[in-house]
């Protein structure tokens, strides 16, 4: 038997934080789960640990730090709070591989700090790279760790290419759902709800990135972080609507072939062989039957209505500091539009104005990302009320 794997899975109680748990109730001599993290939601945060036995939870919100102690100190559960709290424990000696299942720019520190430490990362985080691509992947050179895609689009591109690693790529597709309201008019786009948003047609994640399908902003992001994970210039990187996701994404090599990868929309899958590549464990998720779907579909994007695809492609074709005021832009953007105070089209047009406005960085530092990111949210709040 192989060693144990000791987990950090970092904003356990989400949607991939809950899955990634899953994978580990399912293979326990695997894996020894080191530390969990949550933001607020500590019943859960709670619960996950008093099954699952980590040395040490942090939850990010101090104002639940005592009722979180009440219940794990007397399980011999170590308890910190806040943010720095989560960048220093994942440091921690005992962790072999850190989820990062944090989203948004939140999770960027932490993902350094692991890095620092010398972690292998399994990457669930994608703003990470989509802020920071060039540090965080020329960090991870430097130290010698490995980032591996949770994303399954870009679990897909990996496992294509695994045996592969000589072969120069011609380019790489990326499969997109087209979310919800593929084949809408903007005219329609105009009045549509963030219950009909939140309604995504094959995958169930998190509010966030469920927005981000809907305006193909999150293809857009995934553009970005396959641009840093497997070092492709933006002409190599192609976007093909899938309703059906079940090829979750494809890669073309120089002699033309093409390989993909294929199965049942299921996170579990790419979540687990993030953690244990590059061995696949026995599964029983539920297998794929071609029976149940007699045509596999594909089309373009339709650019001209989902805006928000191609403001990611600008954004990285400019370089700097741009992806970082596109994704705090996007940020401040969904939550505008979750809370109902922006339409559903003005998330485009709110990402664009702070692109064109906020000051471009061609070399940023970290603390220009940093800066970056309270400037564009600071100048975003305040379109938020008229755009
Ligand atoms: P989620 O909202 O369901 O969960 C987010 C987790 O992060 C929670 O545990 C929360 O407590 C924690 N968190 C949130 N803000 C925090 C903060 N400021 N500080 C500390 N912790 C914080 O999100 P999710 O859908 O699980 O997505 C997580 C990441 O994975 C995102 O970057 C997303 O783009 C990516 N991703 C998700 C899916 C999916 O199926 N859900 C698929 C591909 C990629
Ligand atoms: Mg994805």
């Amino acid at each position: 038997m192989t060693e144990q794997i000791h987990l950090a899975i970092l904003g356990s109680t989400g949607s991939i934080g809950t899955q990634a748990l899953e994978v580990v109730r399912a293979h326990r001599t695997e894996f020894q789960i080191d530390l969990l993290t949550a933001h607020s939601n500590a019943d859960l945060l709670i619960q996950q640990a008093l099954e699952f036995n980590p040395n040490t939870v942090v939850i990010a919100d101090v104002a639940k730090l005592q009722l979180v102690k009440d219940a794990l100190l007397p399980a011999g559960i170590k308890v910190f709070g806040g943010n720095q709290s989560i960048e220093q424990l994942v440091q921690m000696e005992s962790i072999d591989t850190v989820l990062t299942a944090i989203v948004g720019y939140a999770g960027l520190a932490s993902t350094l700090s692991a890095i620092r430490a010398g972690k292998q990362i399994a990457l669930a985080n994608k703003e990470t790279l989509v802020v920071a691509g060039k540090l965080v992947t020329d960090l991870a050179r430097e130290k010698g760790v490995n980032i591996y895609p949770v994303d399954s689009e870009h679990s897909a591109i990996f496992q294509c290419l695994t045996g592969e690693f000589q072969n120069p790529i011609e380019k790489i597709y990326l499969t997109a759902s087209g979310g919800p309201f593929r084949g809408k008019t903007r005219d329609a786009l105009a009045t549509v709800t963030k219950q009909q948003a939140l309604k995504h047609p094959n995958w169930s994640m998190g509010a966030k990135v469920t927005i981000d399908s809907a305006t193909l902003m999150n293809k857009g992001l995934e553009v970005i972080e396959a641009k840093w994970l497997f070092h492709l210039k933006p002409a190599q990187i192609e976007v093909v609507v899938h309703p059906q996701s079940i090829v979750h994404s494809l890669v073309q090599f120089n002699d033309g072939s093409i390989k993909a990868q294929l199965g049942l929309p299921d996170m579990k899958l790419p979540i687990q062989y993030a953690l244990t590549y590059p061995r696949r464990l026995t599964t029983t998720f539920k297998r794929f039957n071609f029976a149940d779907y007699p045509s596999l579909t594909f089309e373009q994007p339709d650019r001209a209505t989902f805006r928000c695809l191609d403001l990611a492609y600008e954004a990285m074709d400019k370089g700097g500091n741009m992806a970082c005021i596109l994704n705090a832009a996007n940020e401040v953007a969904v939550e505008a539009f979750l809370n109902d105070r922006i339409k559903f089209l003005s998330i485009a047009a709110l990402i664009e104005k702070c692109m064109q406005t906020l000051t471009f960085i061609n070399a940023p530092s970290y603390e220009d990302y940093v800066n970056t990111d309270q400037e564009t949210r600071k100048f975003a709040q305040t379109l938020v009320p008229t755009i």
